[in-house]
């Protein structure tokens, strides 16, 4: 059963609520058919909130909840989360390391994330991640990148695919038919962020259809895959 263990993904999104938007639909496909399967979350979405009542900590707390909940939805094992500030990230050498290191950690054979060169995204958050994990992914797989690491058995690690969500230049199309109601449901779990948006539910199944249908599908989720 070589193959079961092969079957190992990360998500890294940049906030709560990134992951499921993003490919909430592919991972609970990858659930059903067994994959163990990470999150990480990069930022604690503390500035996530048009109530003028809502504190950045109260809000830091209820999305981190907000997100095990929306992750139990789709069978995601495990949610990491690293608590930096809402839209306060950037692209550093120490943010790539990180990330390398949870490639390295946890093995997957695909990793899906932000496309960071979708133009005129307005979030700096997206971007960032975008690249650290682009950027990590390339110092996860060299043994000279971080040479202290792999002297006490942390080694080298190189994922097969990777996949960046809300690409312009999209080039691969999941067939999401039998999970967009499971994608719905787990997005539905961010109260914070949908409970006030009309409507939200109605257009992510219409980009969904959309996605989908140049692919032959009723439901669809995008991405631009690298095969490395
Ligand atoms: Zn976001």
């Amino acid at each position: 059963m070589a193959e079961q263990t092969d079957k190992r993904a990360l998500v890294i999104g940049a906030h709560p609520d990134d992951n499921e938007f993003g490919c909430g639909g592919s991972i609970a496909k990858l659930a059903r058919d067994g994959w163990d399967i990470a999150y990480i979350i990069c930022t604690n979405g503390n500035k996530g909130s048009h109530d003028t009542a809502m504190s950045s900590y109260r809000l830091s707390e209820i999305r981190e909840s907000e997100q095990r909940a929306a992750a139990d939805v789709l069978g995601v094992q495990r949610v990491i989360f690293l608590r930096y500030n809402d839209g306060e990230l950037e692209p550093t050498t120490a943010l790539r390391t990180e990330m390398a290191l949870y490639i390295r950690h946890f093995k997957p054979t695909v990793v899906y994330t932000h496309d960071p060169w979708k133009q005129y995204m307005l979030h700096p958050d997206h971007r960032a991640v975008g690249f650290a994990v682009i950027d990590g992914i390339v110092s996860a797989r060299d043994h000279l990148y971080m040479p202290g690491l792999s002297q006490i058995g942390i080694s080298v690690w190189r994922p097969k695919s990777l996949y960046l969500w809300s690409a312009e230049q999209s080039d691969y199309t999941e067939d999401i038919t039998d999970t967009l109601e499971m994608k719905i449901a787990a997005l539905t779990r961010h109260h914070s962020q949908l409970d006030g948006n009309d409507g939200w539910a109605e257009r992510v199944i219409r980009r969904a259809r959309d996605a989908g249908k140049a692919a032959g599908f009723q439901a669809g989720e995008s991405f631009r895959r690298l095969q490395l």
